[in-house]
């Protein structure tokens, strides 16, 4: 159908640039006008109710239209609406922020950095790390190992971390020294009876010869999502970290836990580092931390990196990086609130309960035919949909079925994400065991539609 002239379609076609989408296509098919939101539902301006079984973009942790979230900012942007922290100034919501993120974090980071985005945030992370290695007299040790398929943002530096072609091709990106080693995805990259365990020394062994090969002298971290999120969910092999670890340790490199998707819950404990047993250097938060109600983003450092960069500041004068918006109050005082409701309604529990379901009832369709695999932990979950079961040949070309289910699902109630021919699904943490059934089965009708 065209699009009325003048209406919010038309406009939408004719002044904005969508990140992330095809422009081209985006001309043809027009916009869905997300009006309101309520739980796990959003609504189109047609009246049309879907679940959202990414939680927007991976974020909301809480549901949609959660009043108290907008109280909380109401009420900070009624008494200081906006402070910076520059220059030996700071605010209530911020500090009471960081004080309880490092509490509730691993015990080794001990300092809050407060950003906007996740993207800045991970360039926060580059710039931390060169600083420090910089005052403690290591200035050639500055490169970063990532991982193919790592999704870290897309700014410049953040976008160099990433690993994934439709972020870099055509950006002349990565534009920083950033290698990047084999995505931990078991069915993909293991070799033929190749067991998760032997994969993982496998990979592990690769990131030895890797920054053996660059020179440990000149590796200065390594940074991964714990469960890979944005590049198509993959959970890495059994014992992955724990290799990984010593590895970085071993050659003094620092490890970064990318949070941004995986943090607050969304693998039913409150943090992946938790799930998987990493001890990060670095923890970059963002998205469920307000459930993504307001940006923000945090990174959290160990004591060590902590004083290399307050001692360095010390002798030049400054530290000379933040944002405008870093410990913004209106956003932190949103994180309070929606950490608040996190933890009474207990969704990080619920998360690992209704998960379960949630993974079972997806797993019952390994069966069907575009199915290839089905995994995931807790409320966040891949389905990757091939040509082949038994080659795991994939469709050609890539994404053209995953756009089609995309649509469809939409015919069905449904968002969801298409990450080439993989589905992702990561729905808002308070979703209930029905609700998840009912995503399922209108997934399972989707699928069964485009078959
Ligand atoms: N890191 C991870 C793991 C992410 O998934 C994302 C976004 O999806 C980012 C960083 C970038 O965050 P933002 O989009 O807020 O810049």
């Amino acid at each position: 159908m065209r699009p009325q002239p003048n209406s919010l379609y038309a406009r939408d076609v004719e002044y904005v640039l969508h990140p992330n989408t095809n422009a081209r296509r985006h001309e043809e098919i027009g916009p869905i006008v997300i009006d309101r939101g309520e739980g796990i539902y959003v609504y189109d301006d047609q009246g049309n109710r879907y679940i959202e079984g990414l939680g927007g973009l991976w974020s909301v942790a809480v549901g949609f239209g959660e009043k108290r979230l907008v109280e909380a900012a109401s009420r900070q942007m009624a008494k200081l609406p906006y402070y910076h922290t520059f220059s030996h100034k700071t605010n209530e919501p911020s500090v009471e922020l960081a004080e309880r993120l490092v509490k509730m974090t691993p015990e080794r980071l001990r300092r809050v950095f407060f950003t906007n985005s996740g993207s800045e945030a991970n360039d926060t992370v580059i710039k931390m790390v060169w600083y420090y290695n910089n005052a403690i007299g290591r200035p050639e040790k500055k490169k970063f190992i990532s991982r193919l398929n790592a999704y870290h943002g897309i700014t410049i530096a953040s976008g160099s971390l990433t690993g994934l072609p439709a972020n870099q091709r055509d950006f002349d990106l990565p534009f920083l020294p950033v290698k990047h080693v084999t995505c931990p995805h078991y069915y993909r990259n293991a070799l033929p009876g190749e067991g998760e365990e032997a994969f993982a020394d496998r990979l592990a062994a690769e990131l030895e010869a890797t920054i053996l090969e660059e020179g440990p002298e000149t590796v200065a971290a390594f940074i991964g999502e714990p469960l890979m999120g944005a590049g198509g969910v993959m959970p890495p092999p059994a014992t992955y970290w724990e290799k990984v670890q010593a590895v970085c340790r071993r050659h003094d490199v620092l490890i970064v836990a990318d949070e941004v998707i995986n943090g607050f819950g969304r693998l039913g404990t409150m943090f992946a580092c938790e799930y998987y047993g990493i001890d990060p250097d670095i923890m970059v938060l963002s998205k469920q931390i307000t459930s993504s109600y307001l940006p923000l983003a945090a990174v959290l450092i160990s004591q060590e990196i902590y004083d290399g960069i307050a001692d360095n500041s010390g002798r030049i004068g400054t530290f000379g990086h933040g944002f405008t918006a870093s410990g913004h109050p209106v956003p932190a005082a949103v994180a309070l609130e929606n950490l608040d409701i996190i933890e009474e309604k207990g969704l990080v529990a619920n998360a690992a309960r209704v998960g379960e379901v949630m993974q079972s009832e997806l797993r019952t369709l390994s069966d069907h035919p575009l199915v290839g695999e089905v995994r995931g932990v807790g409320l966040i979950a891949g389905v990757e949909l091939v040509a082949d079961k038994a080659t795991k040949a994939k469709f050609d070309p890539v994404g053209r079925i995953g756009a089609q289910v995309f649509a469809k699902a939409h015919e069905h109630g449904l968002i969801i994400r298409a990450i080439g021919d993989v589905i992702a699904f990561c729905p808002p943490l308070i979703i209930t065991e029905d609700q998840v059934r009912d995503m399922v089965a209108r997934f399972t009708r989707t699928l069964d539609d485009v078959a």
